[in-house]
C-alpha cells in the first residue's frame, strides 16, 4: 500500500544525504513504527512521504501510484499528518476539527462535512468539547484533537511524528489505545515514530529501524532482539517476556558512545 524504494535524500547540495535508500513497505491497515536515534532521519523520511520535500532518488508509491507526482490535495485525500505539537490557534474545537475537512470541500464547507465532524466527535467521545477553545486544552487533549482532525480528513494513511512526545504515561498510553482502535475499526494505516520501546511495541504491527540513511532492520516484533537495539541505539537492554510481550528492561550506553 506505502511502499518507499530506495528513497535517497539530502538537505544541501553539497552536504551529506540523510536518506541514502531507504525503503519500506506498509499494508493496509497496519501500524509501523519508525525507530531510530536523534537526527536519524525519521521526520525527514516522513516530509518525503508527505511531499513537503521531494527525494532526489527513488520512489515512493501508495496503492501503486506515486505520491512525489501528485497534487497537494490529491496527497491530502489520502495522507494525514500529525505533527509532535500542534498549535491551532484560538479555534474551537469542532472547526479545528473541520480544517481536516478542506481538502473535501474547497471553499465551504456543507452539511455532510459537518456531520462527518459530528461523528468523529462522537466516535471519539470529544461531543462535550465542540464548543470549547483548543488553545486552552492540555497536551493530552489537544493530541486527541489533532487525530479527531486528521481522521475528518479520511485519510488511508496517518502519519505520527512522536505523537507522545509531550505527553505523560497515562495520556501517552490513552493516544496509543486511540490510535489503534481507530486504525482498526477503518482500516487505516499508520506510521509512527515513537521513542519508547515498550510503547513501540504496544503500539506497532511492523518494525523499521533506520540508521545510516537506511531502513537496516524491518519485519514483526520476532526481528526485535538485544543485539539490533545495540546497533540502532548503542544501548544494551535485556529483552524479557511477561504475558507473551517482549519487555525492554534496564539499558545502559555501549563503550563511550553518547547519544546526541
Ligand atoms: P530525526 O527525525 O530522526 O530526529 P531528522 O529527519 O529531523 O531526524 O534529521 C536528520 C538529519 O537531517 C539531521 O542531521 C538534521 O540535522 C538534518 N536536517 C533536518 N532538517 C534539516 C534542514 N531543514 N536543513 C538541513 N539539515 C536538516
Amino acid at each position: 500500500m506505502l511502499s518507499c524504494n530506495n528513497v535517497t535524500f539530502r538537505y544541501d547540495r553539497s552536504g551529506l544525504p540523510v536518506l541514502r535508500g531507504a525503503s519500506l513497505e506498509l499494508e493496509q491497515g497496519e501500524i509501523g513504527i519508525l525507530l531510530g536515534k536523534n537526527g536519524s532521519g525519521k521526520t525527514t523520511l516522513f516530509k518525503n512521504i508527505l511531499g513537503i520535500h521531494k527525494p532526489s532518488g527513488g520512489e515512493i508509491l501508495f496503492q501503486g501510484q506515486n505520491l512525489t507526482k501528485m497534487s497537494r490535495r490529491e496527497r491530502a485525500r489520502r495522507i494525514a499528518y500529525v505533527p509532535q505539537d500542534i498549535q491551532f490557534g484560538e479555534l474551537t474545537v469542532f472547526d479545528s476539527v473541520l480544517m481536516g475537512r478542506v481538502s473535501h470541500f474547497g471553499l465551504k464547507a456543507s452539511h455532510a462535512d459537518y456531520e462527518a465532524v459530528e461523528k468523529i466527535l462522537q466516535d471519539m467521545g470529544l461531543e462535550s468539547y465542540a464548543q470549547r477553545n483548543v488553545a486552552a486544552l492540555s497536551g493530552g487533549e489537544r493530541q486527541k484533537i489533532a487525530i479527531a482532525r486528521a481522521m475528518a480528513q479520511e485519510p488511508k494513511l496517518m502519519v505520527f511524528d512522536e505523537p507522545t512526545g509531550n505527553l505523560d504515561i497515562s495520556n501517552e498510553h490513552l493516544i496509543i489505545q486511540e490510535a489503534k482502535k481507530l486504525a482498526r475499526e477503518k482500516n487505516i494505516s499508520i506510521l509512527s515514530s515513537l521513542h519508547d520501546l515498550n510503547q513501540a511495541m504496544n503500539f506497532g504491527d511492523k518494525f523499521f529501524f533506520l540508521k545510516d540513511g537506511v531502513v537496516k532492520y524491518a519485519g514483526g516484533k520476532e526481528i526485535i532482539t538485544e543485539d539490533v537495539i545495540l546497533d540502532i541505539f548503542d544501548i544494551h537492554v535485556h529483552i524479557v517476556e511477561i504475558e507473551n510481550e517482549k519487555v525492554f528492561v534496564g539499558g545502559h550506553i555501549h563503550g563511550n558512545l553518547h547519544e546526541h
